[in-house]
């Protein structure tokens, strides 16, 4: 069944050059895009961004981190779109993300991990309306 996920190329990906490597390695996989812009998350669209993640220690420097520079925000489609994704980012740190995958190639730490995916049905839906209107999303 078609899914679609948000994917987000973080902060520490954009200034490093890895958009272009990242965007294409989606067309590879055939996740297909159906939205995309560029942006700078303020302090707030940051803070509501990562809302459930408010409790955590490391709330303060992940805002900070997330509103260092623009990101990409892409809504990405295909059959099982949210586990295909997940999959193909590794895991949250990168010293324990499997070879070839996006965080073992481009992040530096478990902080500055290079890109965003949704991790449930529930909140792709949620993420993808922070950042898109339903006349953004092609087909
Ligand atoms: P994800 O679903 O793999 O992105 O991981 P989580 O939902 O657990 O965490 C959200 C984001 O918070 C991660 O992608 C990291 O950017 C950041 N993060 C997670 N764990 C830590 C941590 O232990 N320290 C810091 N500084 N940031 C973290």
């Amino acid at each position: 069944m078609k899914q679609r996920t948000l994917s987000i190329i973080k902060p520490d990906a954009v200034k490093a050059g890895y958009i272009g490597d990242i965007l294409s390695r989606f067309q590879k996989e055939g996740l297909h895009i159906v939205a995309m812009r560029m942006t700078q998350l303020s302090q707030s669209q940051a803070e509501g961004f990562y809302a459930v993640h408010r409790e955590r220690p490391f709330f303060g420097e992940l805002v900070e981190f997330m509103t260092s520079g623009p990101i990409v925000a892409i809504t990405l489609e295909a059959d099982d779109a949210i586990q295909g994704y997940r999959t193909l980012m590794g895991a949250t740190d990168p010293a324990k993300a499997d070879e070839g995958t996006l965080r073992k190639l481009y992040a530096s730490n478990v902080q500055n991990n290079a890109v965003h995916g949704s991790d449930s049905p529930e909140n792709a839906q949620i993420e993808i309306a922070y950042f898109f209107s339903a006349l953004d999303l092609v087909g």
